[in-house]
C-alpha cells in the first residue's frame, strides 16, 4: 500500500549527526499535535518544522532525531486498518536505519493502532514507542513535553549496546505499558492508559526504573512486516435487554468471519437459549467467536458458572486475559494470515506478543 508522509525533517539536536542513536518519530496527528492558528482562536495541526520552538528540551538530547509527518494528520476517531499496515510498513521500510521509533498518535484510538502494530511486527528486536497527551503542545500546563521526552528517552535507551524495550509500548504520563494489554480508561485526567493485567515494563519518576523481568526477550529472527488485516470482524458488546434479532442479523452478514464477544465479569452470557443458539449457529459457519470480558482486569473463565459451561461445549473461545482492544485487532490479524480454521483456533489461545497471560 502507499503510505502518504511529508519529506523527513531533520532536527538538530546538541550532539547533531555525531550522536550515537538515532530515533524516527512518526507524527500522525491528535491532541499532541494541535497548536493555535496564527489569530490564536483555535486549533489546528502543529508544523513540525516548529518543534524545536515548542520543545527546546529536545536540544539537549544526544540524538539524531527524525520526523516524519502524515500528509494529513488526522484525529485517531479516523484511523483505520489501513493507516495501522502504513505506519507498520513506515517501520519495516526504515527499521535498519533507527534505533527506535516515536508514533505521536491520537489517544482515542491509541490502544487499538498501538495492538494492531504488536501483530504485524513480528520478531520486533527495537522499541516503537507510541504516546499522545490530554492538552494540545500549545497549552502551557500540556502534557504533551514530558510525554514525548520520555518517550525519546525510552526509545533510545539500550544495555550492552542492544535496545531496552524490543516491543510495541504506550508511553502515557509516567507508566510504559505493553500496547497489547494497554486501554485508554481516561478523558480528563493525564493518566489516561492502563494495563489492568500486566505490571508497567518502566515507570518515571526523578529516574526511569525498567521492570526488566517483564519485558520481551529480543527475538533472534528478522523483523517480519505483515501487510494484511482482515476487516470482516465485529466486536458484540453484551448488555441486558439485548434484541437477539439484532444479533441474529450481525451473524447473517455475509463474510463476516470473526466476532469479538465483550461480555461480563469473567466471561459471562446469559443463559437464554435463543442467544446461546445464535452463537452456535454463528460457530456452525466457521465465524470464530472470542469471548473476553467487559472489565479492564481479570480474565475469562468459562468452566466458572452454568451458561460458560454451554460456551464450551459449543465451541467459543475463551480470549483469557485479553483486552477488547487486542482481541479485536488480533483477530483481524491471524484470520488474514490464515484460512485453516483450526490453526486460527491455535493461535488465538497462543500468546503472539505477550498479549495474553497463557495457561
Ligand atoms: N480526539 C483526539 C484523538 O484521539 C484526542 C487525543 O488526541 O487525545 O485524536
Amino acid at each position: 500500500m502507499t503510505t502518504h508522509y511529508h519529506a523527513p525533517i531533520q532536527i538538530q539536536t546538541a550532539s547533531g549527526s555525531s550522536a550515537g542513536t538515532s530515533i524516527l518519530v512518526i507524527y500522525t496527528g491528535g491532541t499532541i499535535g494541535m497548536d493555535y492558528d496564527p489569530t490564536g482562536s483555535f486549533l489546528i495541526p502543529f508544523d513540525f518544522e516548529q518543534i524545536l520552538k515548542k520543545l527546546p528540551e529536545l536540544l539537549r538530547f544526544d540524538l539524531n532525531l527524525t520526523v516524519l509527518s502524515f500528509l494529513e494528520p488526522i484525529d485517531s476517531s479516523d484511523m483505520t486498518p489501513q493507516h495501522w499496515l502504513s505506519l507498520a510498513k513506515i517501520i519495516g521500510d526504515f527499521y535498519d536505519d533507527y534505533d527506535g521509533f516515536v508514533i505521536l498518535h491520537g489517544t482515542d484510538t491509541m490502544a487499538y493502532s498501538a495492538s494492531a502494530l504488536s501483530f504485524l511486527l513480528e520478531n520486533l528486536a527495537k522499541p516503537v514507542i507510541f504516546t499522545g497527551s490530554q492538552l494540545p503542545i500549545a497549552r502551557p500546563r500540556t502534557d504533551a513535553r514530558e510525554n514525548f521526552i520520555s518517550a525519546l528517552e525510552i526509545a533510545a535507551t539500550q544495555e550492552d549496546g542492544k535496545p531496552l524495550i524490543p516491543e510495541v509500548c504506550i508511553f502515557f504520563d509516567n507508566l510504559l505499558l505493553r500496547a497489547n494489554r494497554t486501554r485508554k480508561v481516561q478523558s480528563h485526567i493525564f493518566t489516561a492508559f492502563k494495563s489492568g493485567n500486566y505490571p508497567p515494563l518502566a515507570i518515571t519518576g526523578v529516574t526511569i526504573d525498567y521492570q526488566t523481568h517483564v519485558i520481551l526477550p529480543i527475538p533472534q529472527k528478522s523483523l517480519i512486516v505483515h501487510q494484511t488485516l482482515n476487516e470482516d470482524i465485529f466486536t458484540v458488546r453484551l448488555f441486558p435487554g439485548m434484541n437477539l434479532n439484532y444479533l441474529a442479523s450481525i451473524i447473517e452478514m455475509p463474510r463476516l468471519q470473526g466476532i469479538v464477544l465483550e461480555s461480563y465479569g469473567s466471561g459471562n452470557v446469559p443463559t437464554d437459549d435463543q442467544f446461546l443458539d445464535i452463537l452456535q449457529y454463528a460457530i456452525e459457519k466457521d465465524i470464530i467467536i472470542y469471548n473476553v470480558s467487559q472489565c479492564n482486569g481479570g480474565a475469562v473463565q468459562q468452566n466458572l458458572y452454568g451458561a460458560g459451561q454451554r460456551l464450551n461445549e459449543i465451541g467459543v473461545i475463551e480470549g483469557a486475559d485479553s483486552t477488547p482492544e487486542a482481541a479485536l485487532t488480533k483477530l483481524m490479524f491471524i484470520t488474514a494470515l490464515e484460512t485453516d480454521l483450526d490453526k486460527r483456533k491455535n493461535l488465538l489461545y497462543k500468546s503472539l506478543r505477550g498479549e495474553i497471560t497463557s495457561k
